[in-house]
């Protein structure tokens, strides 16, 4: 589309359910951001990073068609070069995508991989629901044992409690894997179809495409059939059982409590065995849970997108959204946001010149500094000073400049001292 000066943009606002992230809550997300991938490092992840756009079908076929994702809430273009992308909806998929690609199953297993960045669904924005939001994923990649399950469990949860969670909960739940999953997809299916005069529409839908996405349907009537459903732990096969079993008792072991719940599927569908959800026990308006990450198995994911082989995997995703807005979020600062220790104030011409010179001298020496080079007047400057309560404010006015001096003033008894720039390094050493 040509646009002319003259042609005026009708919507200034940012796409709905973006947004633009900017003082503090940029601070808070990227203060939580050094947190994850410090306690990550800790427990042997490593990172990487994804492109934000794959090829559309990485996740039609990985995800599942008959998911909400897929179905309704993925973002696609086409390129001019007839190249059919999607923005990510979430990080696994792309994950499993680059392990297979650059061939990491032969290297020493499991690899443990963390990364994190903004994720893309089209759903209906609401408090805590966005359609750009952000993600933390830990996952682990070639293992098949529990311990890995309990691995990742356990360190998302240190990093929730790292910033600042305390009334955390686990859901958690065993889908089998596919010696025991079918025969309980059969009855299931049997039990809703035995229900199905008062199966919402739906779920009737959900039902032909994706039955276990009725377990976790928000409808009222459905979530009452769902009360007397069979449940997928009574159908474990002996390894899946066992599976389960030891996940449960690594959590016990770590004092981690949990809660099985059986309507739990995570309706993706690449989940195998073990799925589970953090809740925060009173984190909606309403005061019902609100889930901040989620995860599981996702044992057959390799194969589905091509790999000759299976790679056992387990992982989580944690929504960083939601907890830099919770009351207990401890408002992490990061490493870029620094503390000014001085105010530098500049006065009259030749010490404006010579103001960007001086600003250098204090960034080599590694001390954060404000500054208003903009403003002119003494009196504006040391009430920008005072207000920011900086302890020290440099004084570099036409006298200063001529001399290669400053003079540094003491914000809260107001002395001054006036020091030559070739032994200001040195001077600064001391007020460090
Ligand atoms: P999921 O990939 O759907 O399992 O989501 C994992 C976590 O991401 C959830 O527990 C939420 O905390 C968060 N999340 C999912 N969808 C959204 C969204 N639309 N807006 C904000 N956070 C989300």
């Amino acid at each position: 589309m040509k646009t002319n000066s003259k042609t005026k943009i009708k919507n200034l606002a940012s796409p709905k359910g973006m947004r633009d992230l900017m003082n503090e809550e940029y601070y808070n997300f990227q203060g939580f951001f050094e947190k994850a991938q410090e306690v990550a490092v800790y427990y042997g992840f490593k990172p990487i990073e994804t492109p934000i756009m794959e090829h559309a079908e990485i996740f039609t076929t990985g995800i599942g068609e008959g998911t909400d994702i897929v179905d309704k809430e993925m973002y696609t273009l086409k390129t001019k070069g007839e190249d059919h992308l999607a923005l990510r909806p979430e990080h696994t998929a792309s994950l499993m995508r680059a392990y297979i690609e650059h061939g990491l199953q032969n290297t020493p297993q499991p690899v443990m991989f963390y990364q994190y960045g903004p994720t893309f669904r089209h759903d209906k924005p609401q408090r805590g629901r966005y359609r750009q939001f952000y993600q933390f994923d830990l996952d682990s990649l070639g293992s098949e044992k529990s311990i890995m399950d309990a691995l990742v469990i356990k360190a998302g949860m240190s990093i929730l409690e790292d910033a600042g969670a305390e009334n955390l909960s686990i859901d958690i739940n065993s889908i089998g894997d596919k010696e025991c999953r079918n025969s309980y997809i059969k009855e299931l299916t049997s039990y809703y179809r035995k229900n199905i005069s008062s199966l919402p529409t739906v779920d009737r839908e959900r039902l032909k495409n994706n039955p276990l996405r009725v377990l976790d349907s928000k409808e009222e009537k459905t979530k009452e059939i769902n009360l007397n459903a069979p449940d997928a732990i009574s159908f474990l096969c002996p390894a899946c059982k066992k599976h389960f079993k030891e996940v449960l008792e690594y959590l016990e072991e770590m004092n981690i409590s949990y809660n099985i719940n059986k309507n739990l599927v995570r309706g993706l569908s690449y989940y195998t065995r073990t799925v589970f959800e953090i809740l925060e026990e009173k984190g909606s308006e309403d005061g019902t849970p609100l889930a901040l990450a989620g995860g599981g198995r996702y044992d057959y994911l390799a194969r589905q997108l091509g790999n000759k082989k299976d790679v056992p995997a387990v992982g989580m995703s944690i929504g960083v959204d939601r907890i830099v807005a919770m009351p207990w979020y401890k408002k992490l600062s990061p490493r870029i946001m620094k503390k000014p220790k001085i105010y530098f104030i500049q006065l009259g011409s030749e010490a404006k010149l010579k103001s960007l010179n001086i600003i250098e001298i204090l960034r080599k020496a590694h001390i954060p500094i404000a500054q208003s080079l903009s403003k002119d007047s003494l009196g504006s400057q040391l009430a920008i000073a005072e207000k920011l309560q900086i302890p020290y404010a440099l004084i570099f006015g036409q006298k200063e400049a001529l001399e290669n001096s400053v003079i540094v003033r003491n914000m809260s008894n107001r002395s001054q001292e006036t020091v030559k720039l070739n032994n200001f390094l040195e001077y600064l050493k001391e007020i460090k």
